[in-house]
């Protein structure tokens, strides 16, 4: 078919397209294996890739099987992922009536901003942190007041308290441990937002608390049928290494599981994501095993990162499964993350946000990962 002439549709794009999606600045997803392999001209199996906080042990062996022997994919889900919530509160301490699964975390943040924000309504955001927000926020026509981190990346509790009372904010999004450094918000700065700001939605996304220490004491999951204000988000992306299959859930306030439930398509769980997420959880001791490796390959790797034959990384200390490092003494951290990825095949995530542009990710691997990116780096020196 040929191409149409520049500006063909530009009558019907402003007659169709809302607004605020023409000015749109979509989201930068990360590139799947095959799209990789092809260009780095590398095999898929010899490509480490570090650049997403994926969890290298693939999904647990039993979500193989589960998935293998699943009867029912030729019928719709269940729109009430049943089985998973009931698993979900066993697992999770929260009551069944209060938790939704989505396609990812991700669907429900994108669900809750269709759910409660008119166009024009504010967000507050703490960047450096996950993008989904702000960009979720662009997509519903809301708008976004940044409260930044400070140089630690800890949240400024009054400026967001300060900022979501100014702005009528609907929404604070809190995010623990934060992506992209990994530092947990202590559990008393969690409290004063909530309790300084009844009517507003705290979210606390939780997509990485299984790699705290002690993690059941950390997560604030349980308590959110006790409270008004308070949403939890979890996922299955890396604890259980579904992240391709996408499921995530939530804890949501009573008074509003009514609107959600009323909102959400009906079968935005796939047979396959609810049978492997149920499979996952039956499988703690896999899940355990899986999350102590990661916990202690990261300590292995941030002391690797600290050492004196990489004088040109800062690490941060980290409880999640990635480690955000300062580029510093003259190297470039795009450079960084483009050598890596050109000369040894390990994939690392750099921040083309001014802010963030002196910064590299590097998600948490397998033992031999560690050792592939620490010795590529080393020869980098
Ligand atoms: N929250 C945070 C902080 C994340 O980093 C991510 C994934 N990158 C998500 C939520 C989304 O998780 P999911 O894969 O369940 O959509």
């Amino acid at each position: 078919m040929a191409a149409a002439p520049p500006g063909a549709g530009d009558a019907l794009v402003s007659r169709m397209v809302r607004p605020h999606i023409r000015t749109l600045k979509p989201y930068t997803p990360i590139l799947p294996f095959e799209v990789l392999s092809e260009t780095l001209g590398r095999k898929p199996e010899e490509i480490v890739k570090l650049d997403a906080n994926e969890n290298p042990y693939g999904t647990p062996p039993s979500v193989r099987d589960a998935l293998a022997s699943m009867p029912f994919a030729h019928i719709y889900p269940d729109p009430e992922t049943r089985k998973l919530r009931a698993a979900l509160e066993r697992d999770t301490g929260c009551p069944a009536a209060n938790l939704l699964v989505g396609c990812g975390a991700d669907e429900l943040i994108d669900l809750l901003m269709r759910c409660v924000l008119e166009p024009g309504d504010t967000i507050v955001d703490t960047p450096p942190t996950f993008t989904m927000y702000a960009f979720d926020c662009d997509v519903n026509g809301g708008r976004t007041v940044e409260v930044p981190r400070d140089a630690n990346f800890q949240v400024d509790v009054d400026g967001v308290i300060r900022a979501a009372k100014e702005n009528g904010a609907k929404i604070v999004f809190l995010t623990s441990p934060n992506n992209p450094d990994g530092s947990v918000m202590p559990r008393a700065d969690v409290d004063r937002v909530l309790d300084a700001l009844p009517d507003t939605l705290v979210v606390l996304d939780e997509a990485y608390v299984e790699f705290c220490e002690d993690y059941r004491t950390v997560t604030r999951i349980a308590e959110v049928p006790a409270r008004e204000n308070l949403i939890v988000l979890r996922t299955f992306s890396k604890r259980a290494a579904l992240a391709g299959l996408r499921v995530g859930y939530g804890a949501f306030p009573s008074w509003i599981m009514t609107y959600m439930w009323a909102m959400k398509q009906p079968y935005n769980v796939s047979v396959a994501a609810e049978t492997a997420a149920c499979a996952a959880l039956e499988d703690e001791a896999y899940l355990a095993f899986v999350r102590d490796a990661l916990v202690s390959e990261r300590e292995r790797l941030i002391s690797g990162l600290r050492g004196d034959d990489i004088p040109f990384l800062e690490p941060y200390p980290s409880q999640a499964n990635f480690i955000l490092c300062n580029v510093v003494g003259g190297k470039d951290a795009a450079g960084v993350r483009d050598t890596l990825a050109r000369d040894e095949g390990i994939m690392i995530r750099h921040y083309a946000k001014p802010a963030m542009k002196n910064f590299v990710r590097i998600s948490v691997g397998t033992p031999e990962h560690t050792d592939r990116i620490l010795s590529a780096l080393r020869r980098m020196a």
